[in-house]
């Protein structure tokens, strides 16, 4: 599938974010981390995931950030690279394993990109305490590999959909998540209003916590 990839070395990141101090326009060439690329098509890593065909997928303070070179490109410990960008998503399922419940191929789904330990694999004993308390987006295993296998390799670290080297984000054709990640809605919305369901939860979030 195309996908627009993000991917730099930290050597590149320092020469482009220096070479960028005298002109910006540096940092949108030929130092760009950014390409529009091919980019393996996901596979479902087990029967609670799904496979989606991504309808909008929007652009974040946090990617115009990277793209700059004004906030680290790599995010460590929580991001891995090359990633497909993309975090704020609206996307038509394509394809359910055999045990999801909450979606159906056609739905529509609004994409929370935030990586849980259930995404990751891990149960029982071995999930952190931010998602035994329903926190995820602050999960403690983010820095970790995970016990889910993608293509046979445990799941790579990372705290989002979208800074991903393995979970390909909104700004390319495909991607997979897992179906608690998926949030069926009104399909009367507008496509590209229904990608800002991302955004708008965390200032919701914000306000009412
Ligand atoms: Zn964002
Ligand atoms: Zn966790």
């Amino acid at each position: 599938m195309r996908a627009v990839v993000f991917g730099v070395t930290v050597p590149g990141f320092l020469l482009a974010r220096s070479v960028g101090r005298v002109s910006r326009s540096a940092t949108h060439g030929v130092l760009s981390g950014l390409r529009l690329r091919d980019w393996p098509e996901p596979v479902l890593p087990g029967p609670d995931w799904v496979k989606l065909s991504v309808l909008y997928g929007g652009i974040c303070g946090s990617d115009l950030g990277n793209l700059s070179f004004t906030s680290s490109p790599l995010m460590e410990p929580f991001g891995s690279f090359p990633a497909v960008l993309g975090h704020e998503i609206v996307a038509r399922v394509d394809e359910v394993g055999s045990a999801v419940t909450r979606v159906r191929p056609g739905d529509r789904v609004a994409v929370d990109p935030m990586l849980s330990c259930g995404v990751r694999g891990f149960t029982g004993t071995e999930v952190c305490g931010s998602c035994a308390v329903g926190r995820h987006s602050t999960c403690g295993n983010a820095g970790e590999e995970g016990r889910t296998l993608v293509d046979g390799t445990p799941l790579a670290r990372g705290l989002t959909i979208g800074y991903h080297a393995d979970l390909p984000g909104g700004w390319g054709e495909r991607m997979i998540a897992q179906e608690s990640q998926l949030f069926p809605g009104d399909e009367a919305i507008d496509d590209r209003v229904a990608a800002l369901i991302e955004p708008l939860s965390i200032g919701m979030h914000a306000v009412l916590h």
